[in-house]
């Protein structure tokens, strides 16, 4: 982390992940954001692909939204008007009624990855939508199976002893039974799906990675992919909170947090900014940093946590971004609240100098939990990209890796929705591949 003129600084931050079924979907906020337009089509673009295009995954994201469940919440059941209207007068933000269709701009009500229920709602996540009901098929005869196996730590890939770039299956403990090894064999293929910070450790503990650390940390190297581990983007935020004045006690805005997003200012195309908002909290998250982190090995134990420097704030724009974002667009809004006697000042000034904002954002920055990018998709002149348009590994077959880490670049807001487009995208891929092999074997 760079303070400008002085030396970087050092900071220790939380890094969570949902180690269960369904993955950090289980243990997320829930808040259901889908990206811009262009960050899809820019992908497309820079792949030479239009699967990736908005209106190419339209259909994807109806059969998201129909499988998971949306709650939308009303305007008059937020309890927020004035939030809404002071954003709308001071920052001159429209009321988007509907950001999730790829156009952000505005000031929206969050939605959730729930399902509406007499009581309230009751969260999904990515297994429940999209697994659970196959394992009841499976169980009920009506289907194919589908076998979940729990408690298994993925240690790494087996390859096919005859042909070194085959990969064949996955070797695990049972960490519910004295770490007793089991290896699975694939009857096709491998997919690797244990996120943006375990999918680079699994590749590069069975030999896919840059050689020079591979070498370091005494694995063989299959293949050098620079990429592994590389290229680790993440929302970095700052949070505020104020004092709440005249707000009731029971109004929903005071119990679900975001439940308000802004993005702006450019009214079309990619925004530069996500402010969140509940009650009493504001946070700052400018889309698109320049700094960038890396996962690495301590070890070559599988056991050992991986090494993650996510290199935050290590360019003064990345900073000066986040100071913008205070000065010019939370702050003028929160002073607003203020002069209607609705909030007053909590760990923040409003007119807080921008030496001041800047030793704020030094010592509040966090991660906002969106990291991708450690196994980006990618065009085949890019020596970064670790896999192909069709999320592929290079250099080895059988072998896909299909979750957030395959994002080049940071979609803008919350990333769970992408990311599970991203992946019905590679489920659509997946299912070309195989119908295109039986017909080959039927011809
Ligand atoms: C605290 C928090 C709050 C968030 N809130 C939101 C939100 O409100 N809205 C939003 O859009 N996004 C949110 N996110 C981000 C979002 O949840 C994640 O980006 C998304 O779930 C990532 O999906 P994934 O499939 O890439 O990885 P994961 O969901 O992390 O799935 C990885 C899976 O692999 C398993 N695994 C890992 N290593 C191994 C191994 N060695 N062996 C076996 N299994 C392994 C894990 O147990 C897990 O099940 C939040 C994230 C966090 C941490």
């Amino acid at each position: 982390m760079m303070t400008g003129a002085e030396e970087p600084q050092s900071k220790v931050f939380d890094l969570p992940r949902g180690k269960t079924l369904g993955g950090t979907h289980s243990i997320n906020a829930a808040a259901y954001v889908q990206a811009n337009a262009d960050d899809f089509n820019d992908i497309a673009r820079e792949l030479g692909d239009s699967t990736w295009e908005w209106t190419a995954t339209a259909s994807l994201r109806s059969k998201l939204e129909n499988e998971l469940g949306i709650v939308k919440l009303a305007e008059e059941q937020l309890g927020a008007t004035e939030f809404i209207r002071t954003a709308m007068s001071v920052l001159g933000f429209p009321f988007n009624r509907e950001p999730t269709n790829g156009q952000q701009f505005g000031i929206s009500p969050s939605f959730w990855t729930a399902r509406q229920t007499e009581d309230g709602g009751k969260r999904r996540s990515s297994f429940d939508a999209f697994v659970l009901p196959f394992m009841d098929e499976a169980s009920s005869g009506d289907h194919g199976s589908v076998d979940v196996v729990t408690y298994h730590h993925v240690e790494h890939l087996i390859f096919d002893p005859d042909d070194n770039s085959k990969v064949i299956g996955v070797s695990s403990v049972n960490t519910r039974a004295n770490n007793i090894p089991t290896e699975f064999f694939a009857s096709e293929e491998v997919i690797v799906a244990a996120g943006t910070y375990n999918s680079p450790q699994i590749l590069l503990h069975s030999g896919l990675g840059p050689r020079s650390h591979l070498e370091d940390m005494h694995i063989e190297t299959k293949h050098n992919l620079p990429g592994v581990g590389a290229n680790l983007r993440d929302h970095y935020a700052v949070a505020t909170y104020w004092n709440l004045v005249g707000l009731e006690p029971d109004t929903p805005f005071l119990f679900q947090s975001p439940i308000l997003n802004m993005f702006g200012p450019e009214p079309t195309g990619l925004t530069k900014f996500q402010i969140e908002l509940s009650g009493n909290y504001g946070s700052c998250v400018p889309l698109r940093q320049e700094s960038h982190g890396t996962v690495r090995l301590q070890s070559n134990s599988p056991f050992a946590l991986p090494l993650i420097d996510p290199n935050v704030l290590s360019t003064t724009n990345d900073i000066d971004q986040l100071v913008e974002c205070l000065r010019d667009y939370l702050l003028p809004f929160f002073d607003g609240l203020i002069q209607q006697g609705l909030l007053s000042p909590g760990n923040l000034d409003p007119s807080a100098t921008d030496e001041e904002l800047r030793s704020f954002v030094i010592q509040n920055v966090a991660s906002n939990h969106h990291p991708v990018g450690t196994c980006k998709v990618g065009p085949d002149g890019d020596h970064m990209a670790v896999l192909d348009k069709d999320f592929k590994v290079r250099g080895v077959s059988n072998l896909r890796v299909i979750d957030a880490s395959v994002f080049p670049r940071i979609p803008s807001g919350n990333i769970n929705a992408p990311v599970m487009t991203a992946a019905m995208i590679g489920a659509k891929k997946i299912i070309q591949d195989r119908s295109r092999r039986l017909l080959r074997g039927s011809a």
